[in-house]
């Protein structure tokens, strides 16, 4: 067990914590707050203690220098707003400008430090710039889900010069969610795979399989890559040629460990040459060599559906089908996916969803409060979901 925040003193101590406010930005406003307002439970624990809270983040990839645009004043100003009271900006997270507002600050007051990724130490996990950001606060809280399978030097390098370094409240959410997924699921367990690329995904299948999963679920364009390496035609989809012979390993693996994969059954399909007045929904097998496969069919989101039908554990990572195209109504498949997940929830299954598309999606659908857990992370997510140990909660103090 992780050192928690409950676990510190904050009153009257000036608290770093390491959030993750890497949120959608236009014209200096925050057009999707939804990473802002999953840390305001720690925020205003950490207030109503005493604490002086000093707020660090990444935004973007500005590559190590000031980017105006990657900005996190209009943060600030956002996040002023959600609690209700000043939240003071920093224009550097180190050095005398962020010294002299950390000094200005009272018992229960905020601060946001400047993007912390316009210094290229920061992604270089580098000591001095950890030591530098250390030297501006007491204690050290990690809020930051889906920064901390990177070892940086606001998630990792900076725990070696504080007294004390703790997970904050969404950081415990998720590490207690996605760890019972992991180590105790409640079974029938079935995973949702979608996405681009198997190659993301190996680690986490195998991790799936290796703890038993009951039912592996996978659509989007991973599919292809399992469906040519089966011998079908696929078309013109999204195959990753150099992982058949990875797919074909995946299915047998299942196959000896009694896990059912199930893949589509039928699919939307556009025509290369003519791509926005020819899509129509085919079974699998009828695929010919002009096709593209864009999405799930309405069979597959049934017999989906029914594969979640008794099930006690889901998770699901990556969209069913080219989901940003809502226009084209490439986003049916992901859409009923997460509707289908929805109901398995409203049965007393627990669902965590997970990925920046998927959880698009559960919001679009209107059923995001009917999800057990909603994971921030992306990529540390489907990390956590591998076995692998995250370097930023590895680097917390045990309790
Ligand atoms: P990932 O980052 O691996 O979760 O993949 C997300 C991306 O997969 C989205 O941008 C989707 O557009 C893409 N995707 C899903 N299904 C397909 C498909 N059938 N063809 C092409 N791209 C797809």
């Amino acid at each position: 067990m992780k050192l928690s925040i409950k676990d510190l003193d904050l009153n009257g101590k000036r608290v770093f914590v390491r959030v993750d406010f890497n949120v959608p930005i236009k014209d200096g406003k925050v057009t999707d707050d939804t990473r802002i307002r999953a840390a305001l439970p720690t925020i205003q624990y950490a207030t109503s203690q005493g604490a002086r809270v000093i707020l660090a983040s990444h935004l973007g990839r500005p590559k190590g220098e000031r980017v105006e645009k990657l900005s996190l004043r209009p943060v600030a100003e956002h996040l002023s707003e959600l609690l209700g009271q000043p939240v003071a900006f920093a224009e550097d997270c180190i050095g005398e400008a962020a010294r002299a507002q950390v000094e200005k600050l009272q018992d229960g007051d905020v601060l946001l430090l400047e993007n912390l990724r316009f210094h290229p130490e920061e992604e270089k996990n580098d000591e001095g710039f950890a030591r530098a950001l250390a030297s501006l606060c007491d204690v050290y809280v990690n809020d930051a889900f889906g920064a901390a399978h990177r070892a940086h030097a606001s998630t990792a390098g900076i725990t070696k010069f504080v007294a004390q370094a703790a997970a904050g409240l969404l950081m415990q959410q998720e590490l207690d969610y996605l760890g019972r997924v992991i180590n105790n699921p409640e079974h029938p367990f079935v995973a949702i795979l979608g996405g681009a690329k198997v190659s993301d995904k190996i680690a986490v299948i195998e991790a799936l399989i290796a703890r038993k999963v009951d039912r592996l679920l996978i659509g989007g364009a991973m599919a292809y890559t399992f469906f040519k390496a089966q011998g079908f035609t696929v078309g013109k989809s999204l195959v990753e040629d150099d992982k058949l012979e990875t797919a074909r390993e995946i299915m047998q693996r299942a196959e000896s460990a009694g896990v059912e994969l199930l893949l589509p059954t039928d699919h939307v399909v556009v025509d290369s040459y003519d791509p926005l007045k020819s899509k129509k929904t085919i079974p699998i097998e009828f695929t010919n060599a002009g096709h593209v496969g864009v999405d799930i069919g309405i069979e597959t989101i049934a017999h989906f559906a029914r594969a979640l039908q008794d099930a006690k554990t889901v998770i699901w990572n990556g969209p069913m089908g080219i989901f940003e195209e809502k226009e084209l109504g490439f986003d049916e498949g992901t859409v009923g996916v997460a509707r289908a997940v929805a109901e398995a929830a409203d049965r007393g299954a627990t669902v965590i969803v997970g990925g920046g598309d998927s959880v698009a999606a559960v919001t679009q659908a209107g059923v995001a409060d009917r999800i057990t857990h909603i994971s921030t992370g992306g990529g540390a997510t489907l990390e956590f979901l591998a076995g692998d140990e995250l370097p930023g909660v590895a680097a917390l103090n045990d309790k």
